[in-house]
């Protein structure tokens, strides 16, 4: 194909300056190929994947079962409307129905992006509009929560820098401390339409919050007749050892993207009961690409190999495994995080410089902040693999602190 020659990093780096809208900054590297937890940039250097595409490619790169799925359910059937269905987009659903404990009455709304499945969440949750005596004008958010760039989920961001820009924004939201179950009992009252929640705020720096907190939000928004709203974009699909890392608590609403179709692009918003699912009746949302059989088939072949590989004891086992020995470096502050999705401090230095300097060793990492690496590999990821990280670390530690 025109344009995709062998080039070198260099001369590619150039072309994306030159055609790519500048949101991201420099891309770090061009990588070319992905194979297991291994990616391969256009100069031939091998990394281990640490971030997997930020909390997407569940199953690694190249996956033979997700390329064989999508490869025959892009030749069998590709893409219809929503003025039609496919089996594969019900059976997804009925699945997402069944790995969420939903009860009857419960149905599932399929998007493209994390975002997008906040948005139709918060569409959902602006019909719980009150009365005219007694309306329902406030959403309520946590402090250092991430929800997304599109103006709404935008609006439901903590940081100031994101949001400051593209003021106003169309939702009325109070940040509250994380954690803080009297702050929540304080904030949310007839006048607050929903609560939104991630139960470990990843972008944050993988800041969990407890079950207890998680229980007390949906007691307290069940009382003040709140919609309780899980965006577990990030830290569901089994990235925590669970299939979602709220389980048991059920909120109204859950949203899920990025390990979902396990790199290819696919949202999806679950609606728990009966009852909240008269919030958006035919004509109140749509999609063009939503549901597409192709990114239902991802989402089906991900859920499959979960279970038949046994991945959530594996994730819950290695994550364990891997957090004590990020606590045994010398160098390293505080460790948090559950399963796969994890951060450890730097107790001197900058993480921004740790990442630079892990891809020149070959690992991708991620900070978060000035002071915080975050790990988010593919959950089939082995402690051998994460061994080699940990042999790296004190250099990369003495790299970050030079
Ligand atoms: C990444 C993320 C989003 C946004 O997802 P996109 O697919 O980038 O739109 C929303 N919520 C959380 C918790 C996320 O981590």
């Amino acid at each position: 194909m025109a344009g995709l020659g062998n080039q070198s990093s260099a001369a590619l780096a150039e072309r994306y300056s030159n055609s790519l809208l500048g949101v991201f900054g420099a891309p770090q590297r061009v990588l070319v190929r992905g194979a297991g937890c291994h990616v391969w940039d256009a100069d031939g250097n091998q990394y281990l994947d640490l971030l997997g595409g930020i909390a997407v490619n569940t199953l690694g790169h190249s996956n033979p079962l997700l390329t064989s799925v999508i490869t025959s359910q892009l030749a069998t059937l590709g893409h219809v409307s929503n003025f039609f269905t496919s089996p594969t987009q019900i059976a997804l659903a009925e699945k997402l129905l069944q790995i969420s404990a939903a009860p009857a009455g419960s149905k599932v709304f399929f998007a493209n992006s994390g975002t997008e499945a906040n948005e139709a969440a918060l569409k959902l949750t602006r019909r719980n509009a009150g009365t005219e005596q007694a309306p329902r004008t406030k959403v309520i958010a946590l402090e250092h929560a991430f929800h997304g760039r599109t103006l709404g989920a935008l609006s439901l961001t903590y940081k100031e820098k994101y949001r400051a820009p593209f003021a106003p924004l169309p939702e009325n939201v109070t940040w509250i401390p994380a954690g803080d179950i009297q702050a929540l009992r304080e904030a949310v009252d007839h006048t607050v339409s929903a609560v939104f929640i991630e139960p470990i705020q990843g972008e944050a720096g993988v800041l969990e919050l407890s079950a207890e907190y998680l229980q007390a939000a949906r007691e307290i928004t069940t009382e003040a007749g709140a919609l309780l709203v899980f965006d577990e974009v990030q830290t569901g699909m089994g990235r925590t050892g669970e299939f979602f890392a709220s389980a048991p608590v059920i909120p109204d609403v859950m949203t899920l993207a990025k390990g979902l179709g396990g790199g290819f692009p696919i949202g999806a918003m679950i609606v728990f009961g009966e009852a909240n699912t008269s919030w958006l009746t035919p004509g109140d949302h749509g999609t063009t690409f939503g549901g597409n059989p192709v990114a239902c088939a991802a989402g089906l072949a991900v859920i499959h190999t979960i279970e038949k590989d046994n991945l959530l004891a594996h994730v819950r086992e290695t994550g364990a495994w891997l957090r004590e020995q990020l606590a045994g470096v010398h160098g390293v502050g505080a460790v948090r995080g559950a399963g796969l999705l994890n951060a450890f401090e730097l107790l001197n230095g900058s993480a921004p410089k740790m990442v630079a300097a892990a891809l020149d060793a070959g690992f991708i990492i991620n900070a978060t902040d000035e002071r915080t690496i975050r790990l988010a590999p593919p959950l089939v990821i082995t402690r051998e693999q994460l061994a080699t990280f940990i042999a790296a670390l004190p250099g990369l530690l003495a790299a970050a602190a030079a």
